[in-house]
């Protein structure tokens, strides 16, 4: 990790400022942020200022509207953000996965929908870092790392989901190309991206065996845009159907080894859960804090309703919640910055901050009252972009079984 001056290859900061941060953070009573490494807390600061300057204030249109937040992303690049954990000399900035979960829940803190772009993005770019040669990383990574193209990972089907072994996209070799026909759904980014890691199968007999991933950009002829969803939430991101019609694809382009692409995906996803775990904290945690904001202006019955004690019940459940979820996320991320086994850690993390999110969500509209389901307060919208960390990235309900597979594991049974 780098100095105290340094985040990465980007950002550059004083320690005067870090003073004056520790002393911001002690006031606030953000204990567990205290126990972070100067660069963690540097970055912390960074993504604040950012997300508090750039993304609230765009957070509401960008729902309301449904708008890619073009501008805003591509500062998010400039910081370093879209290429966190790949190195330096592929154009990453060379950070470890708890700045990725700092980044993460800071960005969606203010605007889910940004998050989610990033998170995904940045799962395409993990991808191409772990499993690609040097001439794909050259091609596909480096020139997706500052903000300005950003890229998908379409793994689900129209008929598949939660059993991502049953791909049915196909990928038939014809001399030196692969011909991809079949139709891949629910592709975050698939509008805007430029390139994008697919998964298809090169045969079919041998199930999870015969999937292999393949880099293509998005442009290639016979790759066409199909349905783009209206969705509850995250609603600043595109979710889209992608038709494959005999479309042609260097073998040069098979990410890793032929065969391996579901392996690829399942260890991409392990981390790419901390992700959304650690954007549901973010969301999570700004629920929390608006719900403690109007609580403390709001008057009922002669006194603010924080004097009320089922009011100061519903905030002590939301900031355990809250805390929980990120100290999980922490944990998850450490786990996989030591090189250490992660799948059971990532999926607790998901699995509980994705539901700290919805709760928090749900309980800051009832500290709102009626204010909490309107559209002049945020409230309603963390309710909605919240609901998505418990389906994507694998479902509760798989989180669950990758969960207690690992405890069976575990104990040999
Ligand atoms: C907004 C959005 C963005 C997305 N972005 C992407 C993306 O970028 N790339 C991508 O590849 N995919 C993406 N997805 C797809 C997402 O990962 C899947 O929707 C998710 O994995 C669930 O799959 P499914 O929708 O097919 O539900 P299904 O698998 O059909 O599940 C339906 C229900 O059955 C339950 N279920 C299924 N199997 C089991 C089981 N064995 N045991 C217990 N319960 C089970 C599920 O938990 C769920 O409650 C996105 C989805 C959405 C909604």
């Amino acid at each position: 990790m780098n100095s105290a001056t340094r985040i990465g290859n980007r950002v550059c900061f004083n320690t005067v400022i870090l003073d004056r941060f520790s002393n911001t953070l002690r006031g606030k009573g953000i204990a567990s942020l205290a126990s972070l490494s100067e660069t963690h807390q540097l970055l912390y600061k960074t993504c604040r200022d950012f997300a508090e300057g750039e993304l609230k204030p765009i957070a509401a249109k960008t729902d309301r509207e449904k708008l890619f937040p073009k501008k805003q992303i591509e500062e998010m690049g400039a910081l370093g953000l879209m290429a966190i954990c790949a190195p330096e000399n592929v154009g990453g900035t060379g950070l470890d996965y708890m700045s990725y979960a700092i980044a993460a829940e800071e960005i969606s803190r203010c605007c889910a929908s940004a998050g989610t772009i990033m998170c995904v993005h940045n799962i395409y770019i993990n991808a191409i870092h772990n499993f690609g040669n040097d001439k794909q990383k050259e091609e596909f990574l480096r020139p997706y790392t500052d903000g300005k193209n950003i890229a998908s990972f379409s793994l689900s089907e129209p008929g598949l989901g939660s059993d991502a072994s049953a791909v049915t996209t196909k990928a038939t070799k014809n001399g030196s190309v692969y011909t991809i026909n079949g139709t891949k759904s629910w592709t975050t980014n698939g509008v805007e991206s430029k390139a994008l890691i697919v998964f298809a199968t090169t045969d079919k007999s041998k199930k999870h065996k015969g999937i292999s991933s393949f880099l293509l950009k998005k442009n290639i002829p016979g790759l066409s845009l199909g349905k783009k969803e209206n969705k509850l939430g995250i609603r600043g991101t595109s979710t889209c159907n992608l038709i494959f019609e005999n479309c042609n694809v260097p073998e040069e382009n098979v990410l890793g080894e032929l065969g391996k692409g579901f392996n690829y995906a399942m260890i991409t996803l392990d981390a790419g859960r901390i992700g959304i775990a650690a954007q549901a904290c973010g969301i999570a945690q700004a629920a929390l804090e608006l719900a403690v904001d109007y609580a403390s202006k709001r008057v009922a019955f002669g006194a603010p309703i924080t004097r009320l004690q089922t009011i100061q019940n519903k905030i002590s459940k939301m900031a355990v919640n809250v805390e929980t979820a990120r100290l999980l996320t922490w944990r998850a991320a450490s786990l996989k910055d030591a090189k250490t086994p992660h799948t059971k850690e990532a999926a607790m993390a998901k699995l509980v901050a994705s539901e700290a999110a919805t709760f928090n969500a749900h309980q800051c509209i009832q500290v709102l009252g009626g204010m909490g389901y309107t559209s002049d307060m945020p409230a309603e919208r963390y309710y909605r972009d919240a609901r998505i960390t418990e389906i994507y990235e694998g479902t509760s309900e798989i989180q669950n079984i990758v969960i207690a597979a690992n405890i069976f594991k575990e104990r040999g049974l």
